[in-house]
């Protein structure tokens, strides 16, 4: 809610009155996310069961006319107009705006240009996902106001191509498509190559779970070099392997090339192959309602993020060893990893001991204290108003 008690909603419209001069045509609307199982098995062609939550970006748009994006944030400030053949060489935060308008116009958007005003609740760098959110609320935007829609597919790969050719931040898929299909029944299944997804129903209710995310405040933003050079082994282990991609290796082919890999490559492709297993084996659990099983499955994941591939941190690895203890029923690093949150399930009566479990083994190592976030499964991007 707004200062005055007013839905936060009213208040991006007040604002956009305010420095537009003109109401917006509307509102958009799209979610961060949280991976339950399956990171950086995305760029790999393979499997990912993200949930998008109930933490969003809100768009207020409105057409102009004359050839010029213009788009402000509430927390970032004023991009300034940007003329519509020049998006693609947007910078800083713009450019995760600017370059979704760029890519959806290579798609054929018949954009005459727009006034965005944006406003987030999805933390900015803590591996849920506030790019994939800014990106879809305002493709949605630009989408309703061109008066055309193209399929959600599309859109999640235009967003994506706007993230690598114009942030400079080569991503896979998986963010865009859990924004833009987000369900409130829960997980989805999303295989990223054939861009398949299905909902698989998490029930946290009945099972008596919540899902809690522990943000460690190490921001991400530092590792992009390191995202790019994980994307490059991981290019270079499937060269040698024989397989478009590592999706298509087996764990038997891995351990069978160690001396082709070298010690680093076969690392990098045991995590991808193993993890895309686990994303199965996540979801027959939950399928079988055999929630005991999840543990030690995100307990192996977060093992093989630290050791195999190499991007979790201490702060991290603290945090699911603290969340383990204080009564989480499974906890791992979530998302690109280099700092960013742990995504843990948790009885609902466990959420203090583990909020302090947490605090306490951050302060003992000299760690920023995390933040405990309860999120719910939610729906994808959509126009509200
Ligand atoms: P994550 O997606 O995990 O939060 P990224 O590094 O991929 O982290 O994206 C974060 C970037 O997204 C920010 O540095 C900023 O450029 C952009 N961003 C996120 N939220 C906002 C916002 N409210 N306003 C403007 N830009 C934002
Ligand atoms: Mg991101």
């Amino acid at each position: 809610m707004g200062a005055a008690g007013r839905p936060m909603t009213d208040e991006l419209s007040s604002r956009f009155l305010d420095v537009v001069g003109a109401p917006p045509a509307g509102r958009w609307q799209a979610p961060g996310r949280v991976n339950l199982m399956g990171d950086h098995t995305d760029y790999n062609e393979g499997f990912v069961l993200p949930v998008a939550i109930d933490l969003r970006c809100t768009v207020a748009a409105r057409p102009r006319t004359d050839g010029v994006l213009h788009v402000r944030s509430l927390q970032r400030g004023d991009a300034g107009p940007v003329p519509l053949d020049q998006l693609g060489s947007a910078q800083g935060w713009a450019a995760y705006a600017l370059g979704t308008a760029w890519a959806l116009l290579q798609e054929g958007l018949d954009l005459p240009g727009a006034d965005l005003v944006l406003t987030s609740d999805v933390p900015s760098g803590a591996g849920l996902s506030s790019s994939a959110a800014v990106e879809c609320a305002v493709a949605m935007a630009l989408q309703d106001l061109a008066g055309s829609r193209l399929p959600l597919r599309t859109v999640a790969l235009a967003a994506q191509r706007a993230e690598a050719h114009v942030v400079g931040a080569p991503v896979g898929v998986m963010d865009q498509m859990a924004s833009l299909f987000g369900s409130a029944d829960g997980a989805l299944l999303l295989d990223c190559r054939s861009l398949d997804i299905r909902t698989v129903d998490l029930d946290l209710d009945p099972r008596g779970l919540v899902l809690a995310v522990l943000d460690t405040r190490v921001s991400h933003d530092l590792a992009a070099g390191a995202y790019a050079e994980r994307r490059r082994q991981c290019e270079q282990a499937a060269l040698l392997l024989g397989v478009p991609a590592l999706r298509d290796a087996t764990e038997r082919q891995v351990h069978d090339a160690a001396a082709t890999l070298g010690p680093t490559l076969g690392a990098r492709a045991r995590h991808v192959v193993s993890e895309g297993a686990r994303v199965h084996r996540v979801v027959e659990a939950l399928e079988r309602d055999d929630v005991a099983a999840l543990g030690p499955l995100f307990a192996a994941s977060h093992a093989s993020l630290r050791d195999d591939f190499g991007v979790s941190c201490p702060e991290l690895d603290t945090a699911v060893a603290a969340a383990v203890s204080g009564g989480a029923v499974a906890a791992r690093m979530t998302g690109g990893g280099f700092g960013g949150s742990v995504v843990a399930l948790v009885p609902p009566d466990a959420l203090e001991t583990v909020a302090r479990s947490c605090r306490e083994a951050a302060q003992q190592a000299g760690h920023p204290l995390p933040a405990l976030r309860v999120v719910t499964p939610s729906s994808g991007a959509a126009r509200v108003v």
